[in-house]
């Protein structure tokens, strides 16, 4: 990727006399391009500094853009510092200085002849001609590092960039960068890179695994000259994504498990209701988190002891007694409880060992989930595999939440 730097020179803005405004303008406009900008730098007015500070930007960057010191006056050194680093010669442009002649003729003067200088560009080199002032800007370019100069005054500045600039990197192939991320649950990282072990090798668009509590997600990226170009360099890999993976992705570029639980519902016009022990409140909280879940949501609960259990979802006895809080058996009758009570379409419940400790044969991180419709209940047994209670609670509600909206994908399907 071709990173890009920005200078902006002037012994004015190290003194605090004028605050910058061209550097956060590039950047913006850059950002907007998708190339990225590493570095931010100011020198003043001053030959060797200014050197220095050019041979730093080149070694660590592709695209340096300088702004200011294009003037007609001594202090306005930056292209001749430039060239010399860059080693062009400087000639007189007959366009340039005909513009800087009809600049000062539109304003009644004659040019001074200090402003001569200001039709010097380097020879080789782009020049980016001023219809807002007198100050061409330029670029040089060697050995694949570019060189941008623009004048210093902000709407000469901008103009210039919107007008010329622009067209200038999109011609060096900088276009934009657009992506997409495949969320996916159920699936491990490892095992999800395997499944599309081929795209990953691709460059454009590249294919990226990346791990993020308890879910691996795919960011699918794609470089292009306009985002419908890059949009329909993606299309095809996202599709291959979409055939072989699919029941494990529950969305892309959604924010999260909870807003695919909400929308699947809303669309179906469906109820959700909840029964949690471990993760006490943790799969309502996340689904309250999204704008419009009361449309979906209005029962859940938290059935922490035993005894509440037994009187809030009509857990047996003899269940609880025989296969323990932590089991199949209890997390089935919670959630056929909590479909039962709430009147819901759909109830999901948990029970497990949040930890710290736990034993071997229900070590922390160990839950089950049941899912439970008007066709019956299922139950997953669920392991996160660590001994960190704030993880487990956290993942567990996802990994539920999960399980929830698998099931809402086929409720109604066999009616
Ligand atoms: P000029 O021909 O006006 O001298 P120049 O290209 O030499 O233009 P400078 O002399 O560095 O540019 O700056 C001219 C004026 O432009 C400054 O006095 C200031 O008002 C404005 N300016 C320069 N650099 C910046 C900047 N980085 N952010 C905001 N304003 C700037
Ligand atoms: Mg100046």
């Amino acid at each position: 990727m071709r990173s890009c730097e920005i200078l902006s020179v002037g012994t004015e803005l190290l003194l605090g006399e004028i605050v910058d405004t061209n550097a956060p303008f590039l950047s913006r406009e850059l950002a907007a391009l998708g190339i990225p900008v590493l570095y931010r730098g100011t020198v003043g007015d001053n030959a060797q500094r200014l050197g220095e500070e050019v041979r730093r930007a080149l070694r660590r960057s592709d695209f340096v853009i300088l702004t200011g010191g294009l003037g007609p006056t001594a202090d306005d050194l930056t292209k001749e510092v430039c060239a010399a680093q860059m080693g062009f010669s400087l000639v007189r442009d007959d366009r340039a200085l005909a513009q800087i002649r009809d600049f000062f003729a539109r304003r009644g003067s004659e040019m001074p002849a200090s402003n001569l200088k200001q039709a010097d560009v380097p020879d080789g080199g782009t020049v980016f001609y001023n219809a807002h002032g007198t100050a061409p800007g330029m670029a040089m370019e060697r050995d694949g590092k570019c060189l941008i100069l623009l004048p210093g005054p902000p709407h000469e500045m901008q103009a210039m960039f919107r007008e010329s600039v622009l067209p200038f990197l999109a011609a060096k192939d900088m276009g934009v960068i657009a992506s997409h991320t495949v969320r996916t649950m159920g699936i491990g990282e490892s095992a999800l890179a395997e499944q599309v072990s081929d795209l990953l090798e691709g460059s454009n668009p590249t294919v990226a695994p990346y791990a993020k509590m308890g879910e691996a997600l795919l960011r699918v990226t794609a470089r292009a000259q306009t985002d419908a170009d890059a949009q329909a360099l993606m299309q095809p890999v996202l599709a291959e994504i979409r055939n072989r993976l699919q029941p494990y992705i529950y969305g892309i570029d959604t924010d999260s498990i909870q807003q695919a639980v909400v929308y699947a519902l809303a669309e179906k016009k469906l109820h959700i209701a909840t029964a949690e022990s471990c993760t006490a409140g943790y799969i309502a909280g996340r689904i309250a988190q999204v704008p419009g879940a009361s449309a979906v949501f209005d029962w859940g609960v938290v059935t922490y002891a035993n005894t509440v259990k037994q009187n809030l979802l009509g857990v047996q006895a003899q269940t609880l007694k025989t296969y323990g809080a932590v089991s199949a058996e209890t997390a089935r009758e919670m959630a056929a409880g909590a479909l039962e009570r709430s009147g819901a379409d759909i109830a999901v419940a948990v029970t497990g060992v949040a930890g710290p400790g736990g034993t071997e044969q229900k070590p922390a991180g160990l839950s089950y989930i049941g899912v439970a419709d008007r066709r019956g209940v299922e139950v997953t047994r669920f392991e996160t595999g660590r001994d960190d209670r704030e993880y487990n609670r956290n993942v567990t509600a996802s990994r539920a939440l999960y399980l929830a909206w698998r099931r809402i994908q086929n409720i109604g399907e066999d009616k």
